[in-house]
């Protein structure tokens, strides 16, 4: 019988699990076993009785990663090391972002299976995509972390003591995580105007009600339905007429991400100098690489001269830890579905979602685009 370990997230923060005790049947049903590690869940409030009474088996953190063929995480493991030839992993591992992790897990001999890799646009994938999983729930907590720190309401409020107007809420990048902005920063009553260089995200945004900001810049639509970054000159001109546009409003919420590239710059200092005082500005992108919004941190607030508070969110998605883990759980499970045969992990280099998504195998790299991130980092 082939045993599945869920380990406790080791990232500072990360409060999300990657299996909720009601989907330990699910995988019992495709043949698994399933270990927990003690107070995997707890950030996310599943206690270990919970899994115990689920049919999972509760242990230490050395037993699980001894006693496993498959380790199931989130983020990438505490301790690579601690994996060994023939195991399979199984996370949102970010690979080519983290060569050195790509490489000790070849030299492992572990099967590396990445999440973030599954092709986005197969019906039969959307089950499993955990991307836009988190991102929505990522993009509906920019919405309370903005609300939140803003200092009036987002509704019009009509009472004896007077009326106020709704806030102006501008959105930067409507893609999964930006729509979730949009829808959740409309029920809140605000007047919601999007932003994309793609067009489909225009009509999304426009399908949600709220106003699109037209710029007159060129639609930038990339490879698998991404946005493909910006040449220098028409970045230019888009930064400009956002510096412009921005300025009217009381909340932007940046969501603007390029695959595998630097997000790019959006709000600039110059934007931030014409906001109001009170203005609050969340930089959903914000991460190791830079973000949208000029001067942000992730997870750091900054105050500017002139009171405009920017918010570099961290991991949002972390903050929502038992909606976000409810759905995780749930791409993990419709993954394991499809790698999992008579009881047993069976990799079809010739199954599109296979081939897609499994990064190390036998030794070798053998995802080209991971491959060829890390051949860049070495001629670099
Ligand atoms: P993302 O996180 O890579 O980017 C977020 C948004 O930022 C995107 O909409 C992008 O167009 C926008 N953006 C990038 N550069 C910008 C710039 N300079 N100015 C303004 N906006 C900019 O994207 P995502 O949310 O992960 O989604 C990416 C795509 O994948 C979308 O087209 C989405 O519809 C698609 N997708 C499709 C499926 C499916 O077909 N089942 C599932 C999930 C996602």
């Amino acid at each position: 019988m082939t045993t599945i370990g869920v380990p406790r997230e080791a990232a500072g923060g990360e409060r999300r699990v990657a299996l909720v005790p009601s989907d330990v049947p699910r995988l019992r049903r495709i043949g698994l076993d399933v270990l927990v590690e003690a107070g995997a869940g707890a950030g996310a409030w599943h206690d270990d009785a919970a899994y115990e009474a689920a049919g999972a088996t509760v242990t230490t953190h050395p037993l699980l990663y001894a006693g496993s063929d498959v380790i199931a995480g989130i983020g990438p493991p505490e301790d690579a090391g601690a994996l060994r030839a023939g195991q399979l992993l199984v996370g949102l591992l970010a690979p080519r972002g983290r060569p050195a992790l790509v490489r000790a897990l070849a030299a492992a001999g572990v099967t590396a299976v990445s999440l973030d890799l599954l092709p986005r646009t197969l019906s039969r994938a959307q089950a499993m995509d955990a991307l836009t999983s988190q991102a929505s729930v990522a993009g509906y907590k920019a919405a309370l972390v903005a609300a939140d720190a803003y200092g009036g309401y987002l509704p019009m409020l009509m009472t004896a003591a007077g009326t106020t107007r709704p806030a102006r809420v501008l959105v930067l990048g409507a893609g999964i995580a930006g729509l979730q902005a949009i829808a959740t920063t409309r029920r809140l009553g605000a007047a919601v105007t999007g932003y994309d260089v793609r067009e489909a995200a225009c009509e999304d945004i426009a399908s949600t009600g709220a106003d699109v900001l037209r710029l007159g810049t060129p639609a930038a639509t990339g490879e698998g339905g991404y946005a493909r970054a910006l040449t220098a000159d028409e970045a230019d001109r888009q930064q400009r007429a956002l510096d412009e546009a921005v300025a009217g409003f009381d909340i932007v919420i940046t969501t603007a991400q390029v695959p595998d590239g630097r997000p790019p710059v959006l709000v600039t200092a110059a934007a931030l100098a014409a906001l109001r005082p009170g203005s609050v500005v969340v930089d959903a992108a914000a991460g190791p690489h830079g973000g949208n919004v000029d001067g942000s941190r992730p997870g750091g607030t900054v105050r500017t001269d002139r009171g405009v508070t920017v918010i570099g969110a961290g991991n949002l998605a972390a903050q929502v830890p038992q909606a976000a883990s409810a759905a995780y759980s749930r791409n993990l499970c419709a993954l394991l579905a499809a790698l999992i045969r008579d009881g047993v992990p069976a990799l079809d280099p010739a199954d599109e979602i296979h081939a897609a998504v499994v990064v190390t195998r036998d030794g070798e790299v053998v995802h080209p685009r991971v491959r060829e991130a890390l051949d860049q980092e070495v001629t670099s």
